[in-house]
């Protein structure tokens, strides 16, 4: 029987003893740095024609290893073995089955510094915001363990004279888990754990970004002896690997987590049905997002600019939750304004390494785009307050510094697109249904807060903040597993709460059973 879950603790970084395990790790992976990670294949290793170089961002001459990709023809192979493997792997019990993650769960957590330091130096992210993506993965891994076994165990029917009645859930078959590189180990763990925990096999493609983490990850899956063919891995373009995966007719399910265009393009492709496939794919689909922070009149200004700057800046504003946008009520406005700027500029931006409060953006496609924002779009839809131009070149690795924009119009590129990077937008509203309205005003849903002691504004918010993580008086980023289930609504995605009750339903379907006697 397995304990009630609780989340993993973090560490307290001011402290010397968690510091010097950080140094110990990152030292020690940095000798494990540069090595090449082959497709595996039925067991076997195979080094294909072409490679993903990992770098990291903090220092783009630094190679962190070499994956190779693998082509749509592996990913077809892959596809076969998974179902093949579908047909013992979904009669294994789901206690047996939660066993299998707990156990990676443990490993995870005795690596749990080596593992952070990788995401440090493959995707520059500081000691606390690596070490909090290991701790989710954990989480991820331990909560759908427990989640498995209560999916799997008895659910009530309204009693029938003379029938035996039941509904038993079943696993769905051949899922593929598509994942991004902003939380390269627990987005892409937390979805493969969830397809396979619940009876499914699965082929896990990770970002381009971020394959060697994905590969530590699997490391780990053959060291608790996954039988063959139950998860694989591979490595590669999303463009060759991933639209292998959801055009196949094999596939039964998708497990997507990424923008919102491709989401959107897998969605489409996803709902046609290719000769030879018995059945409608499901797509499990989490994308973009456009978050807010909306300030009352009267709410904590210094609690608000302290939850702004953590939410705007936090991992250089590439979370999927970051605040990208500050509405503040005028009255409010300019002493608010000044607080986060006064704030923001206190941060440092460096190598993640060395904990500055900042790491890089996470490669030159994202600095380029950051970059249009920054200094064309950005200057002429608002009034720099925070940040400067941005080079065409980096020096060293892709640093951008805290930006902010204030005087931006609701209905703006600034205050409309996906960013993700540190640029915060700044909107004025003069009163709260205004505020709610231009909250309320993009194409997504994700996150948002709102800082207010107005009893009854905060209770309307409530119901009318339309977005599927909604927090007062506090940052909209953060999210923990079982405690906050994570998941947007609109072109967010498919209004589904990863680290949620009802989450692992999406990898299940039901069966009625019906015995008269
Ligand atoms: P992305 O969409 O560029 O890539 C995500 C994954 O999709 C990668 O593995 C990529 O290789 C793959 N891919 C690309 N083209 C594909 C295709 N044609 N077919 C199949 N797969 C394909 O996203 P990203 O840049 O890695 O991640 C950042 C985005 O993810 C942001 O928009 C962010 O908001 C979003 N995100 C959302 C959540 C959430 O929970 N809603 C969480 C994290 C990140």
């Amino acid at each position: 029987m397995l304990s009630v879950f609780e989340n993993e603790p973090y560490p307290d970084f001011s402290q010397s003893v968690p510091q010097q395990k950080m140094r110990e790790a990152l030292a020690f992976v940095s000798g494990q740095l540069g090595k090449e990670y082959p497709v595996k294949v039925e067991g076997r290793e195979v080094e294909t024609g072409k490679k993903v170089v990992s770098i990291n961002p903090s220092r783009p001459e630094q190679i962190i290893g070499t994956a190779y990709s693998a082509d749509s023809n592996m990913a077809e192979r892959a596809v076969e073995i998974a179902t093949e493997a579908f047909g013992s792997w979904s009669l294994v019990s789901a206690e047996e089955r939660a066993g299998y993650l707990v156990k990676a769960a443990a490993i995870m957590r005795r690596r749990i510094y080596e593992f952070s330091a990788w995401l440090t130096l493959e995707s520059s992210k500081n000691w606390l915001e690596a070490y909090a993506d290991t701790a989710e993965a954990i989480d991820f891994l331990e909560f759908y363990a427990r989640e498995a076994i209560r999916w799997g165990g008895a659910h009530p029917t309204t009693p029938a004279v003379g029938e035996e009645n039941e509904v038993r859930y079943l696993p769905l078959g051949v899922g593929a888990v598509i994942s991004p590189w902003n939380f390269p180990l627990a987005i892409m763990a937390g979805m493969t754990a969830a397809a396979l925990v619940t009876g499914n096999t699965v082929i896990t493609k990770p970002a381009e970004q971020t394959p060697i983490i994905a590969h530590k990850f699997f490391e780990i899956l053959e060291e608790i002896n996954l039988p063959p063919g139950v998860a694989q891995l591979l490595c590669g373009d999303g463009e060759i690997v991933g639209e292998a995966l959801t055009g196949s007719p094999k596939i039964r399910f998708v497990c997507f987590t990424g923008s919102r265009d491709v989401g959107i393009h897998i969605y489409e492709r996803a709902a046609k049905v290719p000769p030879g496939q018995k059945w409608l794919k499901r797509s499990i689909l989490e994308m973009g997002g456009k978050d807010a922070i909306f300030v009352d009149e009267d709410a904590d200004l210094d609690a608000a600019a302290d939850g702004v700057v953590a939410a705007a800046f936090g991992f250089g504003g590439q979370k999927c939750s970051a605040c990208s946008r500050l509405i503040a009520h005028t009255a409010i406005y300019d002493v608010l304004l000044e607080k986060v700027i006064s704030k923001a500029s206190k941060l440092t931006v460096g190598d993640p390494a060395e904990n500055a409060s900042l790491g890089a953006v996470i490669d030159l496609d994202s600095y380029a785009k950051i970059r249009t924002y920054v200094n064309t779009i950005g200057v002429s839809e608002g009034r720099r307050v925070l940040g400067e131009d941005l080079p065409e070149t980096p020096s060293g690795g892709y640093f951008v510094s805290p930006t902010i924009f204030a005087d931006v119009q609701p209905d703006s590129r600034l205050a409309q697109k996906e960013i993700f990077g540190p640029v915060l937008s700044v909107i004025r509203c003069v009163s709260f249904e205004e505020g709610l309205s231009i909250v309320n005003g993009t194409d997504y849903g994700l996150t948002g807060a709102f800082f207010s002691n107005n009893r009854a504004h905060i209770e309307k918010a409530k119901r009318e903040f339309h977005v599927g993580n909604f927090y007062v008086n506090r940052k909209c980023t953060g999210a923990l597993v079982d405690v906050q289930p994570f998941g947007g609504f609109n072109l967010s995605g498919t209004d589904s709460k990863a680290g949620g009750r009802d989450y692992l339903g999406l990898f299940l379907q039901a069966k009625s059973v019906c015995e008269r006697w």
